[in-house]
């Protein structure tokens, strides 16, 4: 990244806060190019692509996983990213590690691992995304984690309750002090926000779950829909869903460009700092935009999210989850082995929390499919041993 073309408030490798073990200056690399590229390495990252939003993975090749999404937030923060002159390298590695701690199941598994894990201190993704990258990968021999740069844990922690935010020390303090992240994490967990809210009316359609009629209700979708029939009468089915999907992004990503510009402008930073002490976040959707997008996750949580196909699957995915759990804490010796050192040595520092914590980090990690199997092979009791 040639640090002359960024902005004096943007996040680049001498004003960054470094890693928690030293370690020597990369040869040819930035130092958030090595942690995108310490993210990309990652088994957690690899296994993004079995693990689904809305849909179960098994349901159709063509649907959003969890890596597909993480490679669109990329995109549209990168995007950005540059044209505000902050850091690429952080957003696009953000981007990638920011869902590296979800639970199979999308927000289905998520809910029932955190009411799983109600009395031995709850379940949180973007908590656990950020315990993933410091603790859980093991790669490397001189530390637990990948060692990245503070700034990329900081936009990887997007949200976190104060509880949790007081055990976590500097990377948690904003949370109780109400202050800012950098703005590379500020965009990105908008970037986010922009992709999954258009990629769902994307997969909603292609499911045959939502239809365009149904979408017109919606201000955003209208505009570019009638737009889009104006100049081509005669399009039809995923050429016209596209044609509108794309001018929305392009409309959200503008509108935040815009706004966000405008802010700053007005906010005056100089250093990191400046933004990190500002009473509210600089990167923001105009209060139109806000509004548009209030009405589009409406939308889709009436017709999408609750549709009762989606409600069918989500209801067996919190079963799965919560029969993995309760049969993990009455026995831990059903746990692979080296699940069951983890158990055991979690155990002895915490007692039950953090032997209950360890199954927990198992059953996070899990797949979709890795999760269908496990409760076939640990609870159907006409399932053998022979077809594991
Ligand atoms: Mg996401």
């Amino acid at each position: 990244m040639n640090h002359a073309s960024l902005a004096d408030y943007a996040i680049n490798d001498e004003n960054t806060r470094g890693r928690k073990h030293p370690e020597e200056q990369p040869g040819y690399r930035g130092q958030f190019q090595r942690d995108r590229d310490r993210i990309i390495h990652s088994t957690a990252f690899r296994r993004l692509e079995y693990k689904t939003q809305v849909f179960v993975n098994h349901e159709g090749d063509l649907f959003r996983t969890r890596l597909t999404h993480s490679i669109e937030v990329a995109q549209i923060a990168r995007s950005i990213a540059r044209t505000l002159r902050l850091n690429e390298d952080l957003t696009e590695a953000i981007a990638l590690a920011h869902d590296l701690g979800h639970t199979p199941f999308g927000h289905a598994g998520q809910d029932a691992l955190n009411k799983c894990m109600k009395e031995y201190g709850g379940f949180e993704h973007n908590l656990q995304s950020l315990r993933v990258v410091d603790q859980l990968e093991c790669r490397y021999a001189e530390f637990s984690g990948l060692n990245l740069c503070f700034e990329t844990r900081e936009g990887i922690l997007k949200h976190c309750s104060p509880i949790n935010a007081g055990k976590l020390g500097e990377i948690g303090e904003r949370f109780i002090n109400g202050k800012q992240p950098s703005l590379e994490a500020q965009l990105t967990n908008l970037a986010d926000e922009i992709a999954y809210n258009n990629h769902d009316i994307d997969d909603g359609l292609r499911a045959g779950l939502l239809n365009i009629d149904q979408l017109t209700e919606v201000q955003l979708f209208k505009r570019y829909y009638d737009l889009v029939v104006s100049h081509y009468p005669d399009l039809r089915d995923r050429r016209l869903t596209h044609e509108v999907i794309r001018r929305m992004i392009n409309h959200q990503v503008s509108d935040l460009i815009e706004t966000s510009i405008s802010l700053i402008r007005q906010a005056d930073p100089r250093v990191p700092d400046d933004i990190r002490h500002c009473d509210q976040a600089l990167i923001q959707f105009s209060a139109e935009m806000r509004e548009f997008n209030l009405e589009l996750k409406r939308f889709l949580r009436q017709n999408l999210y609750l549709h009762y196909k989606v409600h069918r699957m989500t209801t067996k995915a919190r079963k799965i989850i919560r029969d993995l759990f309760d049969a993990f804490m009455d026995d831990y010796r059903l746990l692979p082995p080296e699940h069951q050192g983890h158990y055991l040595s979690n155990q002895e520092k915490t007692g039950t929390a953090g032997a209950a914590r360890s199954i927990a980090d198992y059953i996070a990690g899990m797949t979709d499919r890795y999760a269908i199997g496990e409760h076939m092979r640990v609870l159907n009791p006409y399932h053998t041993n022979e077809t594991q």
